[in-house]
């Protein structure tokens, strides 16, 4: 796959304007909602456990906040860019309309990679990072929570910075924080969930019993790994999972046509979701090129690692069985492998509307620091659930009403309710 070439933010207008142009919106709402309200890019120097400086570049874009304040993750990356940040905020703005939440679109990062950072130097970063944007983040204003590579501790040592620079407690800042210091129970598991409960009504509606499929999975981090966990307890089997391995500095998949043992390979994970390739084989999994994962003979693929993972080159490779395919991960399919994939009537659940499941737990936690009154996990998943499920069939719904892809329709409900909300307030 070309990655050089690919620009997340252009796909995301491309995404946009094909919208925008079916809902005729006016020149200047176009304008506005294609571009970010706002935007910071700084440098956090860190010391380094070896003696030296070491300055680290960070982002955090706003990209609507008609509905509420900005809300989305922070991640870690050696890649990271200012235009994927950008694309990443603009799905959030999408994401949290779709699942009618009352916060709009925001996302950040910092250019650096935990694998070869000590916690010393990245609590610096995580510190750093909030003392740049103080007074541009805040739970009024934009609420960031974890993403890639960030963990519950990385956003307990924001909170500590924030709330040190303004003397007092705000557990409001920040969302994924360790369950007893502010954080909901269910975090963890609500992104992956989320994507099963959307799997699962999608399975209803093409009339297919869970336990009569099989699936393949990009990723083994958070997302996957939870992903996994629900699918395969609805009685489905994953007979692939890959990872990026960090020695070798490429992908490798993990397959075993008996269905991978969730258990035992989360012994031989690391904490960055990368499997131990010579134990996966002790195991009796094959070891197999990154992007075999994609070519497996199953009903469904779930990708859950990066962007750009579905596009023109291997979108062929995607098995005629494959029915169904749910975006754990943000912005994986390019509008180039969108078309084939309408053509051959694959059903889609769009990134914004399947990985919502995050966003809507970070909300619920919101919901319970406010109250200062935190529920069972139960509780939690099972208002989890009611919201996804209500999301997808309300995009389902106008996706066959309209006789549209299930993404155009997320896009649909989405775009109208964020342009209503920024007329509304007179912006546009
Ligand atoms: P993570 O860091 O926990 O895991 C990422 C996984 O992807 C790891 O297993 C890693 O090895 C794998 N990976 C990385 N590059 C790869 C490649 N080239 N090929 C195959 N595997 C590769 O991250 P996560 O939190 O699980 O997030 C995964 C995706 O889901 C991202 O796109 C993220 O933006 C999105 N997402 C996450 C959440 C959340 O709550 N964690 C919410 C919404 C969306």
């Amino acid at each position: 796959m070309s990655k050089g070439a690919f620009n997340p933010f252009a796909m995301a207008q491309a995404q946009f304007d094909k919208v925008a142009d079916f809902l005729e919106l006016d020149a200047g709402t176009r304008d506005f909602l294609r571009n970010p309200v706002r935007e910071y890019q700084f440098n956090i120097p860190v010391h380094m456990d070896d003696g030296t400086v070491k300055v680290f570049r960070g982002f955090r874009v706003q990209h609507n906040d008609a509905r509420g304040p900005c809300k989305g993750g922070i991640r870690f990356h050696p890649q990271e860019t200012i235009d994927t940040v950008r694309a990443l905020s603009m799905w959030m703005t999408w994401k949290c309309a779709v699942v009618d939440i009352p916060l709009g679109g925001g996302k950040g990062g910092v250019i650096c990679d935990p694998h070869n950072l000590s916690m010393a130097e990245q609590q610096q970063i995580c510190r750093g990072w909030v003392r740049q944007l103080a007074k541009n983040v805040g739970p009024v204003q934009d609420v960031p929570a974890p993403d890639v590579m960030t963990s519950a501790q990385h956003m307990l040592w924001m909170l500590d910075e924030y709330e040190t620079i303004h003397g007092g407690k705000y557990p409001g800042l920040i969302t994924g924080k360790p369950v007893g210091m502010g954080g909901s129970l269910g975090r963890t598991e609500a992104t992956g969930y989320g994507v099963i409960y959307t799997v699962r009504e999608a399975l209803k509606q093409l009339g297919i019993k869970p336990e009569d499929t099989t699936a393949s999975v990009q990723g083994f981090g958070n997302v996957a790994q939870y992903a996994i966990r629900l699918y395969e307890e609805l009685g489905g089997k994953v007979i692939c999972v890959s990872c990026w391995d960090q020695e070798d500095q490429t992908s490798y998949s993990f397959k075993k046509e008996s269905g991978v043992d969730l258990d035992a390979l989360l012994k031989i994970t690391d904490r960055f979701g990368g499997i131990n390739k010579d134990k996966a084989r002790e195991m009796g999994c094959e070891v197999l090129p990154g992007e075999a994962w994609i070519e497996q003979d199953v009903d469904i693929l779930i990708p859950a690692a990066l962007e750009n993972q579905i596009s023109g080159e291997n979108v062929q490779s995607i098995n005629r069985r494959v029915k169904l395919i749910a975006e754990g991960a943000n912005g994986p399919t390019t509008p180039e492998a969108d078309k084939v994939l309408e053509e051959r009537g694959v059903f889609v659940i769009p990134d914004f509307l399947a990985n919502a499941g995050g966003v809507t737990c970070s909300y619920f936690e919101q919901v319970q620091c406010n109250m200062n009154y935190y529920w069972e996990k139960n509780e939690v998943l099972d208002k989890l659930d009611t919201k996804m499920t209500s999301a997808f069939l309300a995009v389902s719904e106008l996706a066959r009403k309209r006789k549209i892809f299930m993404r155009d329709a997320a896009y649909v409900i989405s775009v109208s309710r964020v342009a209503q909300a920024c007329k509304d307030r007179g912006w546009v």
